[in-house]
């Protein structure tokens, strides 16, 4: 029998779609396995994923709720919802109830909702997290970057914001602001939020506040932008970070009374998508968010481990050369391989992607390039996700006076791994200058 072909226009794609790559972090992961099948060591600094186990009361939770089968309410579960108002309520004194909130299968897929429903543009900072702008190219809807400076930690301006609106004041847009940041590990304070709220309030822009790393600021001083622009912020959230739950797939937005409409559109959407989120998941989610004792020392030892391991491998990378600050929160480092550009060029290494593909090739180590977070191609930054340690194990052995001997903690794979990107570009500077 010949083999059937397919014509075709059969195969036609949307055009919104034609030429969209995989999402990097997850392109990242299969070639990672990729190159583990064929027996090498890899160390998995690519994908953002929480090395720690979730709670064992929201695990308890979870297994106490199997039997859960119905399709829930589109906007989610109704304790749920109050659950994520009380705790916003509770830890950022934002004044909102359960009808405020809608949950979904992950705050990504929220973000994607909201670009479906809202016209105008998408505003990002650069660099930001890998989605934001791919789900605005499906959606259809014009991405502006605004530029940020590495000498003020990649943190958005309130000046840079304005800007852009008064090219066209009345212009409808989202801003995405996202701290602690994916990729850079940096956060906002109290008084760089109140001049960004202001910009917004201005130009009545809608905030789209990312906080799914809010938890994890190092020190527990998250600040939701929500406090000075209440009535145009939306909080997006979710138990992926800082409840080590990303594979339970659930997020939450949480909307000012005023922009109520848009989360209406947007349940519309999911009516006709997904229906609703897994429903044991909500069930269980309603703990996490509801918190306690136990989950506040859960909180508190993971923001020490990454705040103590992520210094400690900031400062070895510093001492290679490479220029890179403290992070703040999350699990994220941003380093800028500048200093190494000349010797790195003589060896044809130009860009940010041929960096991070040689580093893999050599070393074994995966990154992900500045140029997936819309950085510049030729800037040598990359995202270093420092997750690839047993976090189980370290949250067990650690002590908050565990300064030394990180290794014996359970650290020791991300630190071979920082290891061997110093090792590599001293070789690397060494045979080159
Ligand atoms: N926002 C940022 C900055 C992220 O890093 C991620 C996941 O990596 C998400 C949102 C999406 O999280 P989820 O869809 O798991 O809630």
């Amino acid at each position: 029998m010949p083999i059937q072909t397919i014509p075709e226009q059969v195969t036609h794609l949307n055009l919104n779609i034609r030429g969209l790559p995989l999402s990097a972090t997850l392109a990242i992961n299969e070639r990672c396995y990729e190159l583990q099948q064929k027996g090498r060591t890899i160390y998995k600094l690519g994908l953002g994923q929480s090395p720690f186990p979730v709670p064992l009361a929201v695990q308890e939770e979870l297994r106490r709720n199997v039997h859960q089968k119905a399709y829930l309410p589109v906007k989610g579960l109704g304790i749920l919802r109050e659950a994520v108002a009380g705790y916003h309520t509770r830890k950022q004194g934002i004044d909102c109830s359960g009808d405020d909130v809608m949950i979904a299968p992950g705050s990504k897929e929220l973000m994607f909702l909201l670009q479906m429903v809202y016209y105008g543009d998408l505003v990002i900072p650069t660099p930001s997290w890998v989605s934001y702008a791919p789900q605005a190219h499906i959606a259809g809807r014009p991405v502006r970057w605004l530029e940020t400076n590495p000498d003020n930690g990649w943190r958005l301006c309130p000046d840079e914001l304005e800007n852009l609106c008064r090219q066209d004041t009345d212009r409808a847009r989202i801003v995405i602001l996202n701290y602690p940041s994916n990729p850079t590990g940096y956060s906002y304070d109290e008084s760089e939020l109140k001049a960004l709220a202001a910009v917004a309030r201005k130009f009545r822009i809608v905030v789209l506040s990312d906080e799914i790393y809010g938890e994890l600021h190092h020190k527990g001083e998250h600040v939701s932008i929500a406090r000075y622009y209440p009535e145009g912020t939306i909080v997006s959230g979710g138990l992926s970070k800082w409840c080590g739950a990303g594979g339970w797939r659930l997020g939450t937005f949480t909307f000012p009374k005023a922009l109520g409409k848009l989360k209406n559109a947007m349940a519309v959407i999911a009516s006709e998508t997904y229906t609703s989120t897994c429903a044991p998941i909500q069930y269980a989610a309603v703990k996490a968010f509801e918190g306690g004792d136990d989950i506040e020392a859960y909180l508190t030892k993971s923001r020490s481990v990454l705040s103590t391991l992520g210094n400690h491998l900031a400062s070895r990378l510093n001492d290679a050369g490479v220029i890179v600050g403290k992070p703040e929160g999350g699990f994220y480092l941003f380093p800028d391989f500048s200093p190494f550009k000349e010797a790195l060029a003589k060896k044809g290494i130009i860009g940010s992607t041929a960096l991070c593909e040689r580093i893999l090739e050599d070393t074994g180590v995966a990154m992900l390039p500045g140029s997936v977070f819309g950085r510049p191609e030729e800037e040598l930054t990359a995202r270093i996700a420092y997750v690839d340690f047993d976090g189980e194990k370290v949250l067990n052995n650690y002590t908050t006076n565990s300064t030394n001997g990180h290794a014996d903690l359970g650290f020791s794979s991300v630190i071979t791994a920082i290891d061997h990107i110093c090792e590599w570009l001293t070789e690397e500077g060494r045979a080159l200058n």
